[in-house]
């Protein structure tokens, strides 16, 4: 098989790392790919978004299966474009993907199909009717901006001040751009949040193992959210009572009434959940992987990745009972840009990459790395992933962390909480 894999950043790197151990793939196209995909894989200076150079690359190439990675070529129609042409891809419509790129088709969806979310107080196309609608809601309130805003479009408000703010940048000063149009208004709800994410052949579905990442960029969820600054899996995260819930009340309503408004799903669907007292609830729909959970997922991964894609995407056909997955634990800790998530230097150099052979169960994921003649430098905010699987969380956690403390460039921090204790977390205040 050859394969092109869409995105690049440590999702996709995961993604290449696993495909490359089925014994049928050959080749591996990766566009745009990264500093360490590059070693794996055929990078292809393509930006993952551009539909139609995408689309020309595949007529020129001919791969047997392409798999999309991030949000942006769903949401610009890639996979209708592929399917126009009877082209195997991993990955739903455009039309499907807007249960991540808008948050209002999403709500709406949700409260058609009576799927357990937090209560929306309403949704708003002008700031002025946001403001009149702040005057009679519970503090402190979500506000969502309603498209694609690159992970900085949901914000608790703490009060009425903070709110005003953040819509006044988000609808008036666009400072998101076109996704902060409209907004809506929601209820906070409490809890432990857990990521649930299942492949769907449009008919049978397979859960993937279950994660939690970890989104404020320092030790005890402090400081500003970030795309992400590790992950964690392992089955205790999902006790069987708890998946069975999720199986009834969300999973299943969530795939028949995609069914009922007549909107074939295939592909991943990640579902974002918040553990409350009252049981379950979804704060969001990702039409694809989690970066950084699928790192954590892929490092227990116990089956040929490409055979099932494949039998999906071309076969139309979903075997569950393939899907395999490993003991123990997977874990993924981030190593970030000085600065990140806000202002950062990229072009720093990376030290350390070459000594981590003897290191069981650890492969160091790149996220935003460049090639620089024989040097491996930064190139975004989140830059590596280090990622590690052993027979317990622990083990994960400690190979994990020892490899990343061999690893070394010009401001690079990370977080040495991850996979710590949900009640340790909640102590903390997350
Ligand atoms: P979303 O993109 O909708 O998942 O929002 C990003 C993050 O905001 C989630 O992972 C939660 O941490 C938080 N969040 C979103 N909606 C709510 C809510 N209704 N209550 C509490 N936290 C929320």
């Amino acid at each position: 098989m050859k394969i092109l894999v869409l995105g690049g950043g440590g999702r996709e790197h995961a993604l290449v790392w696993k495909l490359r151990e089925s014994p049928r793939v050959e080749k591996i196209w990766c566009a745009p790919g990264n500093g360490g995909i590059a070693a794996e894989a055929e990078c292809v200076a393509i930006d993952a978004g551009d539909v139609g150079a995408i689309v020309a690359f595949a007529e020129g190439t001919h791969p047997d299966l392409t798999i999309v990675g991030p949000e942006l070529p769903l949401v610009n129609g890639l996979t209708d474009a592929f399917r126009q042409r009877s082209w195997a891809v991993v990955g739903p419509s455009k039309q499907a993907a807007q249960l991540e790129g808008s948050k209002i088709f999403s709500k709406e969806f949700l409260a058609r199909h009576h799927i357990p979310t937090a209560k929306m107080y309403g949704t708003y196309d002008s700031s002025a009717d946001v403001y009149k609608a702040l005057n009679s809601v519970a503090w402190p309130v979500v506000i969502k901006a309603d498209g694609l805003c690159a992970g900085k479009g949901v914000f608790l408000a703490p009060d009425v001040a903070a709110a005003k703010d953040f819509v006044e940048r988000v609808m008036e000063k666009n400072e998101l751009g076109p996704g902060g149009r409209r907004v809506l208004l929601e209820e906070t709800l409490e809890g432990e949040e857990l990521s649930f994410i299942i492949l769907t052949d449009g008919n049978r579905y397979a859960p993937l193992v279950p994660t939690r990442d970890h989104k404020r960029v320092f030790d005890g969820n402090q400081g500003p959210n970030t795309g992400g600054m590790g992950a964690y899996s392992t089955d205790e995260l999902l006790p069987d009572d708890l998946r069975e819930t999720i199986r009834l009340t969300i999973v299943e309503p969530t795939l028949s009434g995609l069914a009922a408004d007549g909107i074939h799903y295939q592909g991943f669907l990640y579902i974002g959940l918040m553990l409350t007292k009252s049981g379950p609830k979804v704060l969001e729909f990702n039409c694809r992987l989690g970066d950084p959970e699928a790192q954590a997922i892929l490092a227990r991964l116990d089956f040929d990745l490409a055979e099932v894609l494949s039998d999906v995407a071309a076969a139309g056909h979903l075997d569950p009972s393939k899907l395999r997955w490993k003991a123990g634990a997977g874990t993924c800790v981030v190593l970030a840009s000085g600065g990140y998530p806000g202002k950062f230097e990229s072009g720093k150099r990376i030290e350390g990459l070459t000594s981590l052979g003897q290191i069981t169960g650890v492969k160091v994921l790149h996220a935003g790395t460049k090639l620089l003649g024989d040097a491996v430098v930064t190139n975004s905010g989140r830059v590596l992933g280090v990622t590690a699987a052993a027979a317990t969380l622990e083990d994960a956690l400690a190979a994990a962390y020892e490899a990343a403390s061999r690893i070394h460039f010009e401001g690079m921090h990370y977080r040495r909480d991850i996979g710590a204790h949900p009640t340790r977390q909640k102590a903390a205040g997350d």
